[in-house]
């Protein structure tokens, strides 16, 4: 396993297969968040880079052109030859991502793997796209066929930028659209490496382009050009408003977003206490509790609750933070200062409206954007802890006594990303998984997410899905062909 600092060794835009300067010639520095040093200065796109990238993107999907000319199984081919490459650099790929976002050595190094096999996962459908014949009244002859809708404007987060970056093309290269992509200003290196592996594996020019840069300049030409057909975006609720609003003002281009999230994971009374503990630690600590996924709202059944919270805070305080190319670290530094001061921020609120800290609740060291664990107990829904999203490690643990009481205060939100529930009893787990409104329900696990399972969000957690089989829908066109015949036969 890596544990040494990685050379860096694309910081320019990627369009047409070649990294170029920004039209402008400015930069920008992504930052080491266990240090807060700068790791490079990135090219910085802007809308001129951005209509640039639509171009090759748009020329790259004309008919005619290689891309679009090309048998859906040497798509395959080429997607499981991208796989091939992910995997053999996958101790690069991680090492990359553990200096720009901070994420512990081996989370970095597994997730790089995982996003070969998504692609993989995703080479599978390339051949296995099709419509329909349908039997209409009269003598028509009439079949359907799905299209690619596109060339994809794609917009993602500093969570996961592997995984994020490998949802996002995977379904686009299965498809058969094009795509331009802006990673998150944070974390741009890995899509740039993985950019370079497209090109390697023989890509055509303009299928696949990387735009970095700020997300109200690149990512706000990305939302409001009008020759890009769909723009698929991962990232906070907020700013998934501004880009429904802006494809409404502008060409009505299609939207899938995958938001934010307050998901609730309810532990039953009958449960094995010490791995009911271990999953719900694991469901808010994991990636430093920046997932969307995140279990942020422990409801515990009142028999157990003040043994569950002791044990809860045993776990936390255990657990090893520090640097994050340390193989031994479980958790690094949040993001960047931003997010540390939010989640600081959120912490602060909590005490003040009345929480317990029972462990944790502060910066730790003095350099980079380390936070402890943090564990709460005695948080009421009305509290900003319960509401908001934290996204930092900070467990919530609240009290419930009965089923329909946990229900009604589960849905009680306006996301409706992700719902959990430990049991023993089906017949509760059922009840539960039919009631919560939540895009994935998860049965005595925690974030079971899979290449072949749907993931999104009811309620203001998104629009769409990703990953599966629906996801391939958000980037087709249904096109319906109707043929005069004489008779039936
Ligand atoms: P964010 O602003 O929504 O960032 C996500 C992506 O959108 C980034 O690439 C960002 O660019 C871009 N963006 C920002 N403003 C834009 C605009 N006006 N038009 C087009 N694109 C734009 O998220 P954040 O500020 O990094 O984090 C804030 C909160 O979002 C977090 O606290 C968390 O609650 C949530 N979040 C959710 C997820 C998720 O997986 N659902 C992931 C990350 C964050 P920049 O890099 O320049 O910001
Ligand atoms: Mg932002």
């Amino acid at each position: 396993m890596a544990t040494k600092k990685p050379d860096i060794k694309y910081t320019q835009i990627f369009i047409n297969n070649q990294f170029v300067d920004a039209v402008s010639g400015k930069k920008f520095r992504t930052i080491n968040p266990a240090t807060g040093e700068t790791n490079a200065e990135v090219a910085e796109g802007d809308k001129a880079d951005v209509d640039k990238a639509v171009a090759a993107a748009r020329a790259a999907f004309r008919r005619g052109s290689p891309w679009r000319s090309m048998d859906a199984s040497a798509r395959a081919k080429l997607m499981h030859k991208l796989a091939d490459l992910i995997d053999r650099d996958a101790e690069y790929l991680g090492s990359l991502e553990t200096l720009d976002n901070g994420m512990p050595i081996k989370f970095s190094t597994f997730f790089a793997h995982m996003a070969a096999d998504i692609m993989r996962y995703y080479a599978g459908w390339a051949d296995k796209i099709h419509g329909h014949t349908i039997p209409t009244d009269g003598t028509n002859f009439t079949y359907t066929r799905k299209e690619p809708v596109g060339v994809v404007g794609q917009i993602i987060p500093w969570n996961f930028p592997i995984m994020m970056l490998v949802w996002k093309w995977g379904v686009v290269m299965a498809t058969g659209c094009t795509s331009v992509l802006k990673p998150a200003e944070q974390t741009p290196l890995t899509a740039l490496y993985i950019a370079s592996l497209s090109r390697e594996a023989g890509f055509p020019d303009g299928v696949v382009n990387v735009v970095p840069g700020y997300g109200p300049t690149a990512g706000g030409a990305i939302t409001a050009h009008s020759d890009i057909n769909k723009v698929a975006f991962t990232g906070s609720t907020e700013v998934g408003h501004l880009i429904m609003e802006m494809a409404g003002k502008t060409n009505l281009k299609r939207v899938s977003l995958e938001l934010g999230g307050k998901s609730p994971l309810v532990i039953w009374k009958d449960v094995d206490l010490d791995e009911a503990v271990n999953i719900a630690y694991d469901a808010i600590f994991a990636n430093q509790g920046q997932s969307c996924a995140a279990g942020s709202r422990t409801y515990v059944h009142e028999d157990i609750y003040d043994e569950f919270v002791k044990r809860a805070t045993a776990k936390a305080v255990a657990r090893k933070v520090g640097d994050p190319f340390d193989a031994a670290n479980e958790q690094g530094p949040q993001i960047d200062d931003e997010m540390f001061n939010k989640v600081l921020g959120l912490i602060e609120s909590g005490k003040r409206e009345g929480a317990k800290v029972e462990c944790g609740g502060n910066r730790l060291g003095d350099r980079g954007f380390f936070i402890q664990p943090t564990v709460f107990s005695n948080v009421s829904d009305n509290m900003r802890i319960a509401k908001e999203e934290i996204f930092g490690p900070v467990q919530s643990i609240l009290k419930f006594s009965t089923l329909d009481e946990v229900i009604e205060r589960a849905n009680k939100t306006t996301y409706g990303l992700a719902a959990g529930i430990l049991t023993k009893d089906l017949e509760t787990a059922i009840t539960f998984a039919n009631a919560v409104e939540a895009g994935s329900v998860w049965v005595n696990c925690y974030a079971a997410v899979a290449p072949q399972t749907p993931f999104g969000g009811f309620k203001q957690s998104g629009l769409g899905r990703e990953l599966g089989e629906d996801s391939l829908h958000e980037y087709l066109e249904v096109k319906t062909v109707s043929i005069k015949m004489p008779s039936k036969n």
